[in-house]
């Protein structure tokens, strides 16, 4: 395993311990704020306001995952229904990301289709496209399996992701051709065993450009989801080449990260969405974001030491 992806398995473990958990959760709100919104959904769209006036267009993203209760699926699927409602009140091209954990996976499939319908319905009144995230590798198989049961049933307005770290990911794609999908391609924020994922980053950097290539020659929609100017350069070179159509191209980065990048491509006529993350369940989020960077680990230290 590269040495970016041994600190990555390290820091997820620790996150894990209630411990750690209970003590940046109390004590680094602050340095937390880089990356997520806010708590409420008025301070998203302030967010959000904030991004349109550099051209950047906001994706919505209530934070939780992984619920275990029909009850929390119940408010959260209500919640969700609401904020679609709330953002519709923005003159703005609107988008939300949702977890299928939020709303049922791994508890009740059938309850997690029928909520994410209702959050489906709700969006296509108001003109917003949906996007299901990628979880873990064990969700993979029941998120494909939700993503083209709702296709078929007419929901247009829905994309998914799809992560270059799985070795399965490549067929997963193929296996979805038949859809047109509209594809959003990242590298994985996950701690995945050997077995499923790659553990070199060369190997999960090529992964995602093969992906991002073979996912826009079929002609489908694709959001190039990462801050790595270098793998951004490269496809932007190939996609001039290939004679891509500018509109079937989006990029895609998290609120707080690469704003520079963000604010540049979107100068210079691109695309650009920024994931807008809110809520009060900002841990597993925020831990993920910390694990991707060992100067992040080192913020959060000295916010614990300070107190
Ligand atoms: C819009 C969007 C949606 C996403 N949705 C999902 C999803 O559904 N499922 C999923 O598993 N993952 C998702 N991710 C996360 C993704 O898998 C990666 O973990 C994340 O994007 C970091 O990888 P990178 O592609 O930026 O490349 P990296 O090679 O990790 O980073 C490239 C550069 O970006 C900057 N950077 C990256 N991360 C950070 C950070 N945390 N703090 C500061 N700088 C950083 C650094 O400058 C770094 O050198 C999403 C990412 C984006 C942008």
């Amino acid at each position: 395993m590269d040495t970016t992806l041994l600190y990555r398995s390290a820091v997820l473990n620790v996150a894990n311990h209630r411990t750690v958990q209970h003590l940046v959760t109390r004590r680094a709100w602050r340095f937390a704020r880089r990356f997520v919104a806010g708590t409420t959904i008025d301070e998203a769209l302030t967010a959000i306001d904030a991004l349109e006036k550099d051209g950047i267009h906001g994706i919505l993203d209530l934070l939780g995952e992984m619920v275990t209760s029909q009850q929390e699926v119940l408010e959260f699927s209500q919640l969700i229904g609401q904020h679609v409602t709330s953002f519709a009140s923005r003159p703005y091209p609107r988008y939300l990301s949702i977890k299928l954990t939020q709303i049922g996976l791994g508890l009740d499939f059938d309850l997690m289709i029928e909520s994410a319908k209702t959050i489906l319905s709700t969006a296509r009144e108001h003109d917003t496209f949906v996007r299901i995230d990628m979880e873990d590798s064990p969700r993979v198989d029941d998120t494909l399996r939700a993503f083209r049961l709702l296709r078929e049933q007419g929901f247009d307005n829905l994309g998914l992701v799809l992560q270059s770290s799985l070795r399965r990911t490549e067929s997963d794609l193929r296996s979805l051709l038949d859809l047109k999908p509209n594809l959003r391609i990242v590298k994985g924020a996950y701690k995945e065993p050997p077995t499923v994922a790659y553990q070199d980053k060369s190997t999960v950097d090529a992964a995602f450009v093969s992906l991002v290539k073979t996912n826009l020659a079929e002609g489908n929609h694709t959001a190039i989801a990462t801050h790595d100017e270098r793998i951004i350069n490269q496809l932007q070179s190939w996609n001039a080449e290939q004679g891509i159509p500018s509109e079937r191209v989006e990029y895609q980065m998290l609120y707080g990260i690469r704003r520079d990048l963000q604010r540049r491509l979107a100068a210079e006529g691109h695309f650009v969405r920024a994931y807008v993350p809110f809520g009060t369940q900002w841990y597993p989020y925020f831990s993920r974001r910390i694990a991707e960077r060992p100067e992040n680990a080192w913020f959060v230290a000295k916010a614990l030491i300070a107190g």
